[in-house]
């Protein structure tokens, strides 16, 4: 408030005639105010919460509630700073103490509520959080908080078919803060499935999650691996091959699959083609370190090195070299005993594996997981550049149609 009345006194409304009658106004007003004990109480309140001096702001907030008529704010400041210093006993006390209150407007009422729904959140008491959450919902207040805080709530207990309600009610009104999607949930009821061997389940989960969300590239690497176990290597091919105009930043997990789809229909000429397509569209390495075997089987070394050298040169990568040092080395014809070993060792150091790397929050992992452990984001985590720290950009991949 004062902040607010010095501004004004600053406006070109200064110029009006009654400026100078204003000014003593609003002056006589701030004064009283800095010299009033409640506001002065107040200030050394915040002051100590901005100095974490919580033990301190506790106390000076109540010594405001003991003279304070107007006693809501108080309250739930008071009840947030016990939240705050993991006191939520106290936390729930203070803000159930003050739903107790008679004269408590409505939307006062809703305000306490959704504090006491954050501490019993806090306090791991989800069944009554979600009570209070799932009323609070209705409301024009507080509905958009209140359905962030459910889907909080189902996330953590695994309830993925709420959680689904949940974000479809949300993002009418809200862009979820986690990455939720639906397709994510519908990915995750498919894996349970998967789990219980309910195939069809799993497969109308993933295309529920693939109608959501077309370019969910989880629901389709989900549901190739699911054809590619049942030995249905076309619709698996068919699944995998959709990731390229997905994202292609995931080309480097689906690959693999791809590869054991064609390889198990013996169909190596298609998987030769793919793999020239991949270098040729995405300038993507592995895939011409993968030609290069190829190449080295049916024409022999000479030609598998004069095809990926210029390529390697091009594009330094640690871990396309040591592979090409490796597939020399295998030609016993060039390479001696002791180039072999140390070509061995180069490839052992290089870590032959893909790793990840969350691009929201940067955590770094050895495996692929849907949600970053570390942030908890959804979708964040993706394929980095092998033998490099950071992930495969999409201009690294290069576009070249
Ligand atoms: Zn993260």
């Amino acid at each position: 408030m004062q902040a607010i009345d010095l501004i004004s006194l600053l406006l070109p409304v200064a110029a009006a005639s009654g400026w100078y009658a204003a000014k003593k106004h609003y002056t006589r007003k701030y004064l009283t105010e800095l010299a009033n004990p409640m506001t002065q109480a107040y200030r050394r309140g915040i002051n100590y919460l901005l100095d974490e001096k919580t033990d301190k702001a506790i106390a000076a907030v109540a010594h405001i509630l003991e003279q304070d008529s107007e006693p809501l704010e108080t309250h739930i400041a008071l009840g947030n700073l016990f939240r705050r210093r993991g006191e939520v006993e106290k936390a729930i006390e203070m803000h159930k103490k003050l739903l107790q209150e008679p004269d408590l407007s409505v939307p006062q009422k809703e305000k306490a509520n959704y504090e006491l729904g954050i501490d019993y959140m806090r306090a791991g008491l989800f069944d009554r959080a979600e009570i209070i959450f799932k009323t609070l919902a209705q409301t024009n207040n507080h509905g958009k908080a209140a359905l962030q805080q459910m889907l909080l709530i189902y996330q953590q207990q695994k309830d993925w078919h709420n959680a689904i309600a949940c974000i479809l009610k949300l993002r009418r009104i809200a862009k979820p803060r986690h990455g939720e999607t639906a397709a994510h949930f519908l990915c995750e009821l498919a894996e349970e499935a998967m789990t219980l061997h309910r195939l069809k389940d799993a497969r109308d989960y993933l295309g529920q999650a693939l109608t959501d969300d077309h370019d969910c590239v989880r629901a389709s690497i989900a549901k190739g691996k699911l054809e590619l176990g049942n030995g249905e290597y076309r619709q698996a091919l068919e699944t995998l091959r959709q990731v390229e105009s997905q994202n292609p930043r995931y080309l480097p997990v689906v690959l693999p699959l791809i590869r054991q789809c064609w390889e198990r229909q013996g169909n190596t000429q298609e998987l030769t083609r793919y793999l020239h397509h991949l270098h040729e569209k995405f300038g993507f390495i592995s895939a011409a370190v993968e030609l290069a075997e190829r190449i080295r089987d049916t024409q022999g070394i000479d030609a598998a090195i004069d095809y990926l050298l210029p390529i390697l040169e091009a594009n330094p990568n640690p871990f396309s070299i040591s592979r090409a040092m490796a597939l020399l080395a295998e030609d016993r014809s060039l390479g001696s005993n002791k180039m072999r070993r140390l070509c061995a060792l180069l490839q052992a150091t290089t870590a032959d594996r893909l790793r990840f790397q969350c691009e929201h929050c940067g955590f770094s992992l050895s495996e692929l997981f849907w949600r970053c452990p570390s942030c908890q984001h959804w979708g964040s985590i993706l394929p980095t550049e092998i033998g490099s720290d950071s992930p495969v950009r999409e201009g690294e991949i290069q576009l070249v149609n």
